[in-house]
């Protein structure tokens, strides 16, 4: 029963350890988006125009509401793109650990308590309950 069990164990910790080499990150998704500055002299104004920009945006969900922040420069851009894929990274190992965890759970035997020879018999102990002795 421990050889199926411990290569399971050898997984769980190199996710772990895997979790732990994660850079920064942070869930979102960058948009990219035109906008009109306001200035009512200014040509975006006319309803043909298309607007400034392109400006980069990271578009997070917190708390069910969205926030946007801008993204002013290609490096800020890039940044917030290494940040996403290490959340993807994240949320992949992290359905692995739970997909392993609940096999190592399956395969762990039930710890008997006083003697090993009982294991092998189901009997269902009555659970002692806790001693009420500060109610006397
Ligand atoms: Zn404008």
């Amino acid at each position: 029963m421990t050889d199926t069990l411990s290569p399971l164990i050898a997984d769980r910790s190199e996710l772990l350890g895997q979790i732990c080499e994660l850079g920064d990150f942070q869930p979102g998704s960058i948009t990219n988006a035109t906008r009109r500055c306001g200035k009512p002299s200014c040509h975006c104004t006319k309803p043909d125009h298309p607007g400034h920009g392109p400006h980069f945006q990271l578009t997070q969900k917190i708390n069910r509401k969205t926030a946007t922040q801008n993204l002013p420069s290609p490096a800020a851009v890039r940044k917030a793109q290494s940040e996403i894929a290490e959340y993807r990274k994240f949320r992949a190992l992290v359905d692995e650990l739970v997909a392993v965890n609940r096999r190592i759970c399956r395969l762990r035997p039930v710890k008997q308590s006083a003697q090993p020879e009982q294991a092998a018999q189901e009997k269902k102990r009555p659970r002692r309950s806790a001693k009420k002795s500060h109610a006397n």
